[in-house]
């Protein structure tokens, strides 16, 4: 059984290479946004805990995610069962001398509480945002979710009150006694791009790929 952290500094406080935590309110943003994937931990109702992969978006102080309605793990987060909901961005590989010390550069974020359940007249303003978050651009030109979709679309929105951020770079920190090994080290960033955009095979008539598409992929 892992001891519970009774209050929110304890709970929130980076204990293994604390020099990592970034407290600033802004790198919180700055993470959120940059990910498109978040994992979303709830425990169902003999204890056992399960992470769900899904899509977020942050909406102000919180941040928004959904699923169906019919999702027994999203009942559940609808419900009041606490979270934590954590986005990772992997930034590189740290090649240290010693397997010990090799480790990665990445920012990640934990955002720990209740989610509530957006109520249905908010439901198309949240999900302009999240579609606005993974597809900038796109709400204009695709059709909005009817009533039926809106019915079978839950969106949960968790606030940002208890958080936490860790940065991780800079170069290997290796054990002096390794530094006369006849081995390179170093980092090697890493980088996520877009590829070019494939058309879908059932498209009809001439649509060019939009703009914002090319906005997305650089072209
Ligand atoms: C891409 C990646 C790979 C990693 N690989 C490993 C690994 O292989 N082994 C390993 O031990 N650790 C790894 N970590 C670090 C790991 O995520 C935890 O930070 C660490 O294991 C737990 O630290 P702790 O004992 O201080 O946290 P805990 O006592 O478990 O947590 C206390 C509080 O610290 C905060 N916190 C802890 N970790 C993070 C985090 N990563 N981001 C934001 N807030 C956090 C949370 O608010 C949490 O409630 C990795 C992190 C990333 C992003």
């Amino acid at each position: 059984m892992v001891a519970a952290l009774s209050s929110r500094e304890d709970r929130t406080r980076v204990r293994r290479l604390p020099e990592k935590q970034v407290t600033d309110r802004a790198a919180l943003d700055a993470v959120l946004d940059a990910a498109r994937v978040a994992h979303v931990a709830v425990v169902d109702e003999v204890g056992r805990p399960y992470v769900v992969p899904v899509a977020h978006a942050r909406d102000g102080d919180a941040v928004l995610f959904h699923g169906s309605t019919g999702s027994r793990l999203f009942r559940g987060l609808a419900a009041g069962a606490p979270t934590c909901l954590t986005v990772t961005l992997l930034d590189g590989l740290v090649v240290a001398r010693s397997t010990f010390e090799s480790s990665m550069h990445y920012r990640s974020a934990m955002v720990l509480g209740v989610a509530t359940r957006v109520p249905d007249d908010e439901k198309p303003r949240a999900l302009e945002v999240l579609t606005e978050h993974l597809m900038p651009g796109r709400w204009a030109d695709a059709r909005h979710p009817n009533a039926k979709e809106l019915a079978k679309t839950m969106v949960l929105s968790l606030p940002l009150d208890e958080w936490s951020v860790k940065v991780s770079d800079g170069p290997p920190d290796d054990d002096p006694a390794d530094l006369d090994r006849p081995v390179w080290a170093g980092v090697v960033p890493m980088r996520v791009s877009w590829g070019d955009p494939v058309e879908a095979p059932d498209l009809r008539g001439d649509h060019p790929v939009p703009g914002y598409v090319r906005r997305w992929t650089g072209g």
